[in-house]
Parts: C-alpha cells; structure tokens; sequence
C-alpha cells in the first residue's frame, strides 16, 4: 500500500506526520473521503471543489493546485493498483509549535490513503440499521460551519460513543431547536406518503454529496422530494428513514429509539434509490 504524503509515496510503516502538526495537536485541518469505483473516482470535482471550500473558509492554503490534487489522487490510485475503494484525503494546517496560531504553521500537509471499503454487508442493506437519537449536537452554524468538512470530529465522536452504548449501529444527531440534522457521518432521509424529504443543511449538516446525488435522481426520475425541517416524531412515524454518504451509500435505517419504521426493514424507496445510485456511480466519475 503506498500512501501519498506531502508529495512522496511512502509505505504505511513510512507515512508518520509531526507531533507539532496542528492537525494532531488541535484538528486544525479537513478532509474528504472519495470513492472509487471499478477505477473512476466518483464526483471527484465536487468533493475538490468542497475540499478547497472547506479550505478558504478556515484560511488554509493547499499547497497543491487544483490539478495537482487530483493528479496525486489519480497517481496514488495507479500504485495501489485499486479499482474499487475508498480515498481519504486529508489537508492539516502543518507542523508549527505548541500555541494555536496558525501563522506559526508554514506549510500545511497532505495526505491520501487509498484503502479497500466494506462498511456494511450486503445484508444490513436490507435488513437496515438500528439507531437512537443522540444529545450530543452536530456543530451548529455559530461555532463551527457544518458546510467545513474539518477534522474536529469529537461532536460525532461522542455521538458514536453514544450509540455505541446504546447498542445502535449508528446515531441520528439533532441541533439544538430539536430539528434532525444528520447521522454521525452522514445525511438522513425520511418517506413519508411518498414524498422523500431531507433537512435543509443549515441547521446543521454536511453538505453531502452522496444527498446532492440522491436529490438530483428524485429530480431526474420524478420522485417527490422537499428539502424540509423535521423532529424526530416525523422520524418515528416515517414510512421509511435511510441515511446516505460516500461509504454508506444508502443505508435504511429499520429502527430509532426502540420505535420500528415502517416493516422493520429496508423500504421500497430505499432500495429503488440505492440501485438507482448504484448504477450512476460508475459514469460520474474521473477515469
Ligand atoms: N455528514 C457527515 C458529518 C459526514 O462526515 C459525512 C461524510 O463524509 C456525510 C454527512 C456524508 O457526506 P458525503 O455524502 O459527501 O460522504
């Protein structure tokens, strides 16, 4: 496995960053995960284009340029010799010293790890996840944007702990209005009578692409679809909850807080929308 790092291809045993990086010492830095499927990269532009939002908006400079970026994508793809898989790119603000300044901090890092993924059996698709609710709430616009893909992930650390506690496989977040946001690491959907809806990102989640992909299939298909608040009461009483994201894809949710959804298993809309994305993933992508 060779992994990318500040511009050498370095073995795993090799790829070791700076105790001073403040990535490691505050998750001063973003990311991106990416699929790659039978070798294309799956909407590499969008997840450049949020990589180097995420970038401008916490004033980080990448010091690679657009294209630069997605030749080294491209390249450590080549030399792991992968065709299906996951990337993760990663941009820390770089070794400086102990204060927070990011002045102090002259070159930020970049790494990309491409690895083999297989989150969830074929199973669990059909049978769906079981989640709870979680108190722990997603970073709200005011102190930190949720449209910044950075690397604080304690919020959705702790929402995992939670979960985990709980004896769910995953957690579904709300802001502090009460409104349900997202899952610890991706978007949330209800059906309810036909109408799939999502949150709006702005009370707090990720701008995901694998939503923006759902969203432009119910559009292209015909599907109803509004972009609503909703509590978790519409959760409870949905016809059907599924979550979506780059490694998940689109997973149903069969279970929230002990209240069964729907049948207790994977919907029709569900699956429809997972082969609908399934069959898209390989023609829009980077060769
Ligand atoms: N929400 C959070 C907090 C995430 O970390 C992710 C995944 O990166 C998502 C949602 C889903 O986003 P995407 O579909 O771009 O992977």
């Amino acid at each position: 496995q060779w992994i990318y790092l500040d511009g050498q291809y370095v073995t795993k045993e090799e790829a070791k960053v700076s105790v001073y990086d403040h990535g490691f010492l505050y998750g001063d830095g973003i990311f991106e995960g990416i699929r790659i499927y039978n070798g294309n990269i799956f909407k590499c532009k969008q997840h450049l284009d949020r990589l180097y939002d995420s970038a401008k908006s916490i004033m980080l400079e990448i010091p690679l340029t657009y294209q630069e970026m997605q030749d080294a994508l491209v390249e450590t793809l080549r030399r792991n010799e992968l065709r299906n898989g996951y990337i993760r790119l990663v941009v820390s603000r770089g070794a400086g010293n102990l204060g927070l300044d990011p002045n102090r901090c002259p070159k930020a890092s970049v790494v990309i790890i491409v690895e083999q993924l297989a989150i969830y059996s074929e199973e669990a698709y059909k049978t769906g996840l079981k989640t709870v609710s979680v108190s722990t709430r997603r970073n709200i616009p005011d102190a930190l944007n949720p449209k910044i893909k950075s690397l604080n992930y304690l919020n959705n650390i702790l929402v995992k702990i939670q979960s985990n506690l709980s004896g769910a496989g995953e957690a579904i977040m709300l802001n502090s209005q009460g409104y349900v946001t997202e899952g610890s690491g991706d978007n949330i959907f209800i059906v309810k009578n036909g109408i799939i809806v999502t949150p709006p990102c702005y009370l707090g989640a990720l701008e995901g692409i694998t939503r923006e992909a759902i969203i432009e299939i119910c559009e292209k298909k015909g599907y109803k679809f509004k972009e609503q608040p909703f509590t978790l009461h519409d959760v409870y009483v949905a016809d059907e909850v599924f979550l979506t994201g780059t490694a998940a894809e689109v997973i149903a949710v069969r279970e929230v807080d002990g209240r069964v959804i729907g049948e207790g298993h994977a919907g029709p809309v569900t699956l429809k929308l997972l082969e609908e994305f399934r069959s898209i993933v390989e023609q829009d992508g980077l060769k």
